[in-house]
């Protein structure tokens, strides 16, 4: 007798595009095949979930892993054991953070070439638009990047220099000639200069150092660039409300534009951060709960395609953390927030408690981000998917231990935070992910229009 051809994932919650129901997901060739309804199929290998909610993976399209370059901050094996192990079957790299960064054609093959082997989770790459490269946005374009990122303002690192208005209207002139996204971090450089800078340990302080106008004019600034260009264009990580009736005025012009925000901004909170606590450190900043509260309003009113995680480790020392014996200085500390593993039980603590549904999350984490990449195989349990599938507790609350997380270094605002939602199993294509040290990664690298 041969092993069943097929595989049943049985769910009495499985998310489906049109909701939540009981349901068997019949998985071929690490595909779905069909949805039926619950007890229907026969035959097969039966994954019976019992209660378990059944997600589609997620799909993280803001990951820093740093290979090759800074390892040290993060990697592709320990950034997608993470991912797997928070529910996390997708994840686009960003360009930069690594060195070489994704800005040539010779930084994407070295990107690949470090992710190839290692990966547990399939990993796409965005390219990068920095002043002077122009030129090799086409090349990259066609060797499937997702889209290119810009900043700007200063990135934090060298090799991947901001863009200014005559660079930022070229680069998306060429982008839009070839049809690629941009993908912003916006916020205005004159702005950051004018607002008072006060080192130290106070949060206060720093949250003074990037106000929220900084987001606003630079996103506005770009918004008439993309206007005048015809560029599609996404806001990153949106972290100030004041930029939301920008998006809404440019929309109803015709402008091409979608925004982003991420989980540390819809659940975490100025009020809340402890001085000297750099974990919390990120550009732009976690603003206040008034803030919080309209970010949430407009990811309900659909204004947003994606929450994703923005995970931009560093090592602790230059988080300037007091644990590690450093000094606590906000200013001074690398500006990124560590949550790859931890996005999905924010996210889902917080959203329960708003009254949203798994639905919900699933579609903001996984749907969304999946149509901003233009992944067609990703991002939904239906007929023609991969079989990336999650099964998820709802109801399991954990505390969390940063030296129990994959990530590379222990460092998370999260850490002694008690979430609700547990990831129980992973499948890639309808194979279990298992991320122990002597595991065989079973990642593949994927590209634009391909996947
Ligand atoms: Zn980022």
């Amino acid at each position: 007798m041969t092993a069943p051809s097929y595989t049943v994932f049985r769910s009495r919650s499985a998310v489906l595009p049109d909701g939540s129901r009981a349901a068997d997901v019949v998985v071929r060739d690490g595909k779905i095949a069909e949805v039926l309804p619950h007890g229907a199929a026969t035959g097969g290998e039966l994954v019976d979930l019992g209660d378990l909610a059944l997600l589609p993976g997620l799909v993280d399209s803001h990951v820093h892993v740093n290979e090759p370059g800074r390892t040290e901050w993060e990697g592709f094996a320990t950034a997608t054991r993470a991912a797997a192990a928070g529910g996390v079957t997708t994840v686009i790299d960003m360009p930069l953070n690594s060195i070489p960064p994704t800005t040539t054609p010779h930084g994407l093959d070295a990107k690949r070439k470090a992710a190839e082997g290692r990966i547990f989770v399939d990993v796409g790459l965005w390219g990068g638009a920095i002043p002077g490269n122009t030129g090799d946005l086409e090349p990259l374009h066609r060797a499937g990047v997702f889209g290119f990122k810009s900043f700007l303002a200063p990135s934090g690192v060298d090799e991947f220099p901001h863009l200014t208005g005559d660079q930022l209207e070229q680069a998306l002139t060429e982008l839009a000639r070839i049809d690629a996204l941009a993908i912003i971090h916006a916020e205005d450089p004159a702005v950051l200069d004018a607002a008072p800078q006060q080192p130290g340990p106070h949060y206060a302080d720093f949250l003074a150092s990037r106000p929220d106008d900084a987001e606003a004019t630079a996103v506005a600034g770009l918004l008439e660039t993309a206007r005048r260009t015809g560029a599609r264009v996404h806001i990153l990580h949106v972290s100030s409300a004041a930029v939301l009736p920008l998006l809404r005025q440019a929309r109803a012009d015709g402008v091409q534009v979608t925004a982003e925000t991420c989980p540390h901004y819809l659940t975490l909170a100025a009020e809340q951060v402890p001085d000297g606590d750099t974990a919390f450190k990120c550009c732009p900043p976690i603003r206040d709960e008034t803030n919080r509260d309209l970010l949430w309003q407009a990811l309900a009113d659909g204004e947003f395609i994606a929450v994703v995680s923005d995970h931009s480790p560093s090592t602790p020392d230059l988080k300037h953390l007091a644990r590690y014996g450093g000094d606590g200085d906000f200013a001074a500390a690398w500006g990124g927030i560590a949550s790859l593993q931890l996005g999905l039980p924010a996210i889902w603590t917080e959203a329960r408690a708003r009254g949203f549904a798994l639905t919900d999350v699933v579609r903001w984490m996984s749907a969304g981000p999946a149509s901003l990449a233009g992944l067609c195989t990703k991002g939904a349990i239906a007929p023609g998917m991969d079989a990336d599938l999650v099964a998820f507790d709802p109801d399991a609350d954990f505390t969390v231990d940063p030296e129990g997380l994959h990530h590379r270094n222990p460092v998370t605002p999260y850490a002694g935070r008690t979430l609700t939602g547990a990831v129980r199993t992973t499948w890639l294509r309808g194979r279990v992910v298992n991320v122990d040290a002597d595991a065989q990664p079973l990642g593949r690298l994927i590209v634009r229009g391909e996947a």
